[in-house]
C-alpha cells in the first residue's frame, strides 16, 4: 500500500457535551474524481479510496478490502471501515457527522497523504 496525495478541507465539528472541539478533514469527490476517505473503526486510521480506480479498474470497495489489515492497528478493515468523516472516531467513540453540501473554497483546501487503498 502507498502513500497517495488528497485535497481535502479541515473542519470543526462542535458536539454538545464534548470537551473538546473535533477537528475533522473533508474531502468532496465529484464525477468520479478526487479522493473519498475511510476510517478504520478499531483506531481511527484514515485511507484514501482513488474514485476513478475504484470505478474504472476495481473490484469495488467491499471486494478490495478482503484480506486487508489496518496498517496502524492490524485489525481486518473488511466490515471494519466506515467512510469518513460521516462516521469518524473521536474518543473511543464512533460519531456520526452529516456533511454540509456545500464544498467549501478551493483555496482553503489541504493536501495531504494517506495510504491508498488502490494504491
Ligand atoms: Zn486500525
Amino acid at each position: 500500500m502507498n502513500k497517495v496525495s488528497v485535497r481535502c478541507w479541515e473542519i470543526e465539528n462542535y458536539r454538545p457535551g464534548a470537551s473538546a472541539i473535533d477537528h475533522i478533514l473533508i474531502t468532496y469527490p465529484e464525477d468520479n474524481s478526487g479522493h473519498e476517505l475511510i476510517t478504520c473503526k478499531s483506531c481511527g486510521e484514515l485511507y484514501a479510496v482513488t474514485v476513478v480506480k475504484e470505478v474504472y479498474i476495481g473490484p469495488p470497495l467491499d471486494e478490495k478490502v478482503v484480506n486487508m489489515k489496518c496498517i496502524n492497528c492490524g485489525v481486518f478493515l473488511d466490515g471494519n471501515f466506515a467512510y469518513y468523516p460521516d462516521t469518524y472516531l473521536a474518543g473511543g467513540d464512533l460519531i456520526i457527522y452529516q456533511r454540509d453540501t456545500l464544498i467549501p473554497d478551493d483555496n482553503e483546501s489541504l493536501i495531504k497523504e494517506f495510504y491508498g487503498i488502490y494504491e
